[in-house]
């Protein structure tokens, strides 16, 4: 039986919110981003991952896995777009100023 190597090479992104980079289709992050995830949730995807998986055919706790990271992830990204809204305000705030 032949099976087709197009699911390993399809181009995929770095699953961190907007982050554009390209990264392996075994891997589901940049390196620097997946760095920055919290050690026991990193473990939990290596647990239950599984090579040649799916959407389709990952397990449920794969699945929670990735939950647990995408929301931490969104989280601290959602921190990062805050800060960087309140800066921008504060800017514009003192620029008439000078
Ligand atoms: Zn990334």
């Amino acid at each position: 039986m032949t099976r087709s190597a197009a699911a390993d090479v399809t181009p995929r992104t770095c699953a961190w919110p907007r982050c554009q980079v390209a990264v392996r289709a075994d891997r589901l992050m940049c390196v620097p981003d997946w760095r920055r995830v919290p050690k026991p949730l990193r473990d939990a995807i290596w647990e239950h991952y599984r090579h040649g998986q799916t959407a389709l055919t990952c397990t449920p706790e794969y699945r929670e896995a990735l939950r647990a990271v995408m929301t931490w992830a969104r989280e601290r990204q959602a921190e990062a777009d805050a800060q960087a809204a309140r800066a921008a305000e504060l800017a514009a705030l003192q620029e008439p100023l000078w």
